[in-house]
């Protein structure tokens, strides 16, 4: 997608440790109009599937997953990352590993809200080593519910979540891969 890999040269800005900040139009300030573009991307690619839940995990996956839901009218769910060891029976559980910061999280969704019969669409801003995108899968594979695949706004492909995921077999659009990212440059697969 032309429009964000530009928008990534022109604002994304690098620092320490891999991390690409895309906070003034992506996952702090939110390009409204940028996002919408996004989710009609998103609902080209998977035009063919029958997707009747859109998943995310929050923070930063919400606002994409909103904007995308509106050209599938379907609902969004998402993963809420908890404190609580206090978890009922009525919740899917995992644990994921933040990337950025470099803590384990138990992550819970209600399972009234997944079901068997749901075709889900994953949608995330990053795929860095895969763990949020892993836990997500696992919490479908658990609720019987069937992956149509994940949605991913920025790739970092030179970290191994892509080909993990792709490992698979759960269909994976990335619509910017990132090849390579020093401290001050970064170029496009
Ligand atoms: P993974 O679980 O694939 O290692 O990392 C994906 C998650 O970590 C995403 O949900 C995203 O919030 C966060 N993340 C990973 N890499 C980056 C990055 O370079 N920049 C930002 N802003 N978030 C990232």
């Amino acid at each position: 997608m032309e429009l964000l890999k530009e928008r990534i040269l022109r604002d994304g800005v690098i620092k320490p440790g891999n991390v690409l900040k895309v906070d003034s139009f992506l996952n702090h300030q939110m390009d409204i109009d940028l996002i919408n573009q996004i989710g009609q991307e998103f609902k080209r690619l998977f035009a063919d599937a029958p997707i009747t839940k859109i998943l995310t995990i929050e923070a930063s996956g919400i606002g994409i997953a909103c904007l995308t839901a509106q050209y599938f009218n379907v609902p969004v769910v998402f993963a809420k990352k908890s404190q609580s060891i206090n978890l009922d029976g009525d919740v899917y559980c995992t644990k994921v590993e933040s990337f950025t910061h470099k803590r384990i999280y138990d992550v819970i969704l209600s399972k009234k809200f997944l079901t068997a019969d749901d075709y889900v669409l994953i949608i995330d801003d990053f795929l860095a080593n895969g763990c949020a995108l892993m836990g997500l899968i696992d919490i479908v594979q658990h609720a019987g519910a069937t992956i149509e695949g994940a949605g991913i706004v920025i790739e970092k492909g030179f970290q191994c979540g892509g080909k993990a995921i792709r490992k698979t077999g759960v269909r994976l659009e990335s619509l910017a891969i990132i090849e390579s990212m020093t401290d001050d440059s970064l170029t496009f697969a």
